[in-house]
């Protein structure tokens, strides 16, 4: 007979310390904040349209791609988000305009335009969140150097009575 934890108790709600990671969490995704941390950002500051991403998290330095090829996973993601905001486009556009389908598909392809830098940065972080949910091991992350102070920043020497 099994003696899981989870055996235990069927149908357990979530605890309170779960709900609140999850809360955190999902904070982070809307925020595009890193998922080890939750705090460093995942893009450089920029326009709305700026895709120039940190290879590493400012705040903790965990390195964001994690293998080679890592953010192929996050291209399944944006289909995933891409696919139902087309439909959400062509929909009204093909009630007002009554076009035909090449039409209301070419104007709706326009529109979808502006929403690709957003639909790129969400289908990237939310990637990243997902991966390392379903696969926290910290003996799989890479982590970046500190960061090299800017030659203007006071060094405090050790060996100053030498
Ligand atoms: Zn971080």
């Amino acid at each position: 007979m099994s003696t899981t934890p989870e055996a235990k108790v069927p149908g357990r709600a979530p605890s309170f310390r779960a709900r609140l990671r999850a809360r955190a969490r999902l904070g982070a995704i809307i925020r595009q904040r890193c998922p080890r941390c939750l705090r460093g950002r995942v893009f450089r500051p920029g326009p709305w349209w700026g895709l120039s991403m940190y290879a590493a998290c400012p705040e903790c330095r965990v390195i964001y791609g994690r293998e080679n090829g890592y953010f192929t996973g996050a291209m399944l993601v944006s289909y995933a988000l891409g696919v139902p905001l087309l439909g959400l486009l062509y929909v009204p556009i093909a009630l007002i305009s009554g076009w035909t389908v090449e039409w209301v598909l070419l104007a709706a392809g326009l529109y979808f335009l502006a929403f690709v830098p957003a639909l790129f940065r969400y289908s990237r972080v939310i990637w990243m969140h997902f991966d390392r949910v379903v696969d926290a091991g910290p003996e799989s992350e890479r982590y970046a150097p500190p960061r090299r102070l800017k030659t203007t920043e006071v060094v405090p020497s050790d060996n100053a009575g030498r």
